[in-house]
């Protein structure tokens, strides 16, 4: 068969693992293999993953456990283990690699990925396919298009197990026609209601709209989407990650709570994952910034500009102390935070202040903490503001999280 056409000769293909945390627990415990398997949270509240058993009994991701088991009470419930998940997701990583010149780690069980010259595109997504089930025993879906947002476009339309190549316009047309405006990654529903007055709903309206429309509406954000679905590659595929400029940690803290000694407990662990991060990158925050979120949807936030650039546990706990105090709301119940560190500087890479203190001894107790928890356990050494929250570092399923998987990029 020869090789694909003239204008279709560089193509990016995607690949989507199939209902991924359950295929990963699948692998370590094949008897799960056929049978109803739902992954839940780490607080274990909500169903985050499902296999198609129990898609098919109307179980929805993000389901409380309760309903779920209402729905199909002979289902196998497990807890999520992202260290396991990790390790899946790295495999699938070496995996492609083997099988193409240049792959990006988009998130977990995403992966972006240039054909290879020569490749005939249909056998190749077939032979992803099936190279990732013999190796990793994971089942994927492989779609291949002109440009990145094609390929995912497509991928979501031949899930599970799917292979394809779209080697037409009038194929890429159909599957364009078929695909509402919000699937496409970067268009949210505010977005897409900007489109509305213009009827453009699917993604063919958005593709045939002229570009200075697209571009006044969307801004060109929405103009290199408008070239990526007219099958130019605008947006390349990326081996490496490029320098932060932002670094976050937080998330939910399981059940809300109005006490402040719990809730600020929590902003001294996710502050000692925040740490760890600025180490990890060798990066100092100019400027730090507190989330709280509360439960009825609603958010405080306040931030700091540090008077110099650093990633001493100590001192960024000070910045967070005055941030909390002007978050923090008596009686109104928190779920959730995000402690963000904006303006990222290089060590050496700004004046040290007059009056700023001395780094010793405080980054010796800090790289001693640090040695003792990478040999002992990650948490073994902590903050004793950490105390009221020895429910949470008891299960060890919380103490390791999907954005602690580094070299991706997204969530
Ligand atoms: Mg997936």
């Amino acid at each position: 068969m020869s090789a694909a056409p003239r204008s279709f000769r560089r193509l990016i293909g995607h690949v989507d693992g199939d209902a991924f945390y359950v295929n990963a627990e699948r692998i370590r415990q094949p008897f799960l293999r056929d049978k109803p398997v739902g992954v839940i949270s780490n607080q274990g509240y909500f169903v985050i993953a499902k296999s198609n058993e129990m898609k098919r009994l109307g179980i929805t991701t993000g389901e409380p456990l309760p309903d779920a088991l209402q729905k199909c009470p002979e289902g196998i419930y497990v807890k999520r283990d992202f260290r396991w998940y990790e390790v899946v997701s790295r495999k699938m990583l070496d995996c492609l690699r083997q099988l193409s010149p240049c792959v990006e780690y988009y998130s977990i069980d995403e992966l972006f990925f240039v054909v290879p010259e020569g490749a005939q595109p249909q056998s190749f997504a077939e032979e992803v396919r099936a190279r990732l089930w013999a190796d990793v025993h994971l089942p994927v879906t492989v779609g291949i298009a002109r440009s990145r947002t094609l390929a995912k476009l497509l991928g979501d339309t031949i899930k599970p197990f799917g292979a394809k190549a779209l080697l037409s316009l009038e194929e890429e047309r159909a599957i364009l026609a078929t695909r509402s405006i919000t699937d496409i990654t970067g268009i949210s529903h505010r977005r897409a209601r900007r489109l509305e007055p213009y009827g453009l709903k699917t993604c063919l309206d958005l593709a045939q709209a002229p570009p200075r429309l697209i571009r006044g509406l969307l801004t060109v954000v929405g103009l290199r989407l408008w070239h990526e679905l007219n099958g130019e590659a605008v947006e390349p595929v990326r081996p490496q990650r490029p320098r932060h400029k932002i670094l976050s940690r937080g998330g939910s803290i399981g059940q809300a709570s109005t006490r402040v000694g719990r809730v600020w407990a929590f902003v001294v662990r996710n502050l000692e994952r925040f740490v760890e991060e600025l180490e990890f990158y060798a990066v100092r925050p100019g400027r730090v910034d507190l989330v709280l979120r509360f439960q009825d949807d609603q958010a405080a936030s306040a931030g700091c500009r540090l008077e110099t650039p650093t990633a001493r546990f100590d001192l960024l706990l000070d910045y967070f102390r005055v941030c909390f105090v002007r978050c923090w709301q008596p009686g109104r119940p928190v779920n959730g935070m995000h402690l963000i560190g904006t303006d990222l500087h290089q060590p050496g890479s700004y004046p040290r202040g007059l009056f700023d203190p001395p780094d010793e001894p405080a980054r010796t107790v800090s790289l001693v903490k640090r040695q003792i928890n990478e040999r002992l356990g990650r948490f073994l050494l902590r903050s004793g503001a950490t105390l009221p929250l020895d429910d949470v570092y008891r299960d060890d399923a919380l103490n390791y999280d999907a954005c602690d998987i580094r070299g991706k990029f997204c969530f």
